[in-house]
């Protein structure tokens, strides 16, 4: 098993001494973590990996999954998309259903002295809050910057129950009565999904998928949905195509919170099926060191998102010193600086255009690959975000200290 200590060659001394001093003080506290899906998706990726670190810093903290069903889904990934801004329609009875599977959870759970409730399926277990009069924390992970104002409307009610409300990146705050906190979600260094592996075990990979390392590989891995644009990736694809060799990896599972993925792989296999340099993977939970190898040996990475919450996979490339061309969207532009860490684009036609000139120029996009590292290495690792829980934890404690001396 990891040893928190283990981060100190990648993050420095200094900064584990920090985070036990500031586990300390929360002694006797207990922290939940609540959300709705174990696996796929990023909150389940973090929330995976956090958990083992704060038991090691000495932390009473757990992590419970709310039970769903495919009606109950269905709505909540319909409250993802609108968040997101895209048009939905939710009946009352729609809402209704939500609220009953909310109330069926609320009553299975003993709270926690903090309740950390993770995005917009599980908001409504606030209504408990009530009797039991304990710590609760929203954490939105969406791209909220343009919510569809009905979704936004009815999630209100619950968010303005919290305490505070906390966000990946400043242009999702909202005009809301709590606290509301900024920290950017992070990846794990040491994790399978992102260490460092040998050569031959990223050759082996892309050996088994029958994807040939000595021509360029241009790879986009995400959960199959429409806001990460797989059919706008194959078009821009074929556009750069029109004039340089490369084969195009989609990869991707799903997550059981998320029922639109095989209608949208289905529509993206139907277009890759035409071209047999387009690699369509399906990849099952558990499938992380396959993730981090596709990732090393590809020579550029895309996310070419619509709307991003944070895009960890943005994070994940970078910290493999990959060139990345992701949509200018959410939490990317928090990690790519244009022509710096990484490329930023706005279109389709765009991204083609950089996929050529990062084929054509690679020392330009090794630079950017290493910028990326280190600007990975500086602000978006995972101890930077236990650090940044456990203030906000803290401060729920001693908010009215806080008011005092300031
Ligand atoms: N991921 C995965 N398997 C997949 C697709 C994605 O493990 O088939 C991981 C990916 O490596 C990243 C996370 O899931 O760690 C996705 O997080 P991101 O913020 O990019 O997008 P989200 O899915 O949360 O919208």
């Amino acid at each position: 098993m990891l040893r928190i200590e283990d981060y100190a060659p990648i993050v420095g001394q200094a900064t584990i001494y920090e985070l036990f001093r500031l586990a300390r003080q929360l002694e006797g506290k207990a922290i939940q973590n609540i959300n709705s899906t174990a696996v796929g998706g990023g909150v389940a990726e973090i929330l995976s990996r956090m958990m083992p670190l704060l038991k090691q810093l000495g932390l009473n903290a757990r992590w419970d999954v709310i039970k769903g069903n495919e009606k109950f889904y269905a709505v909540t990934k319909k409250f993802h998309n609108g968040l997101h801004g895209v048009p939905v329609e939710v009946s009352r009875e729609e809402y209704d259903w939500f609220l009953e599977i909310n109330r069926q959870n609320a009553e299975e759970f003993d709270f926690a002295d903090i309740v950390f409730v993770h995005d917009p399926q599980p908001i409504a277990l606030i209504e408990k809050r009530a009797s039991i009069g304990r710590n609760w924390v929203w954490r939105c992970h969406i791209d909220s910057s343009q919510p569809n104002k009905a979704i936004w409307r009815f999630l209100e009610r619950y968010i303005t129950m919290y305490d505070a409300a906390v966000f990946s990146a400043p242009a999702f705050e909202a005009r809301l009565p709590i606290r509301q906190v900024l920290i950017s979600p992070s990846i794990d260094p040491l994790s399978d999904k992102n260490k460092d592996l040998p050569e031959d075990v990223v050759n082996a990979t892309f050996e088994r998928y029958g994807i040939d390392r000595s021509r360029p590989v241009v790879t986009q891995i995400s959960r199959f949905d429409f806001l990460k644009d797989p059919l706008g990736v194959i078009k821009a694809y074929k556009m750069a195509k029109r004039s340089m060799d490369m084969q195009l990896v989609l990869a991707g599972g799903g997550a059981t919170d998320d029922p639109e993925g095989p209608m949208i792989m289905e529509q993206v296999k139907a277009e890759a099926d035409k071209d047999k340099d387009i690699f369509v993977l399906f990849l099952p939970p558990s499938s992380d060191l396959e993730i981090n190898a596709l990732q090393r040996g590809s020579t550029i990475v895309l996310q070419k998102s619509l709307r991003e919450g944070f895009g960890l996979t943005v994070s994940e490339a970078l910290w493999k010193g990959k060139p990345v061309i992701a949509g200018a969207v959410g939490g990317i532009p928090l990690q790519i600086r244009h022509q710096y860490s990484g490329i930023l684009t706005h279109s389709i036609e765009g991204t083609a255009q950089w996929i050529k000139r990062l084929l054509s120029e690679p020392e330009f996009a090794a630079k950017l690959g290493s910028n990326g590292r280190e600007h990975i290495r500086n602000n978006f690792l995972i101890t930077r975000h236990i650090k940044d829980y456990l203030l906000l934890f803290l401060s729920l404690f001693y908010a009215d200290d806080i008011v005092h001396f300031s």
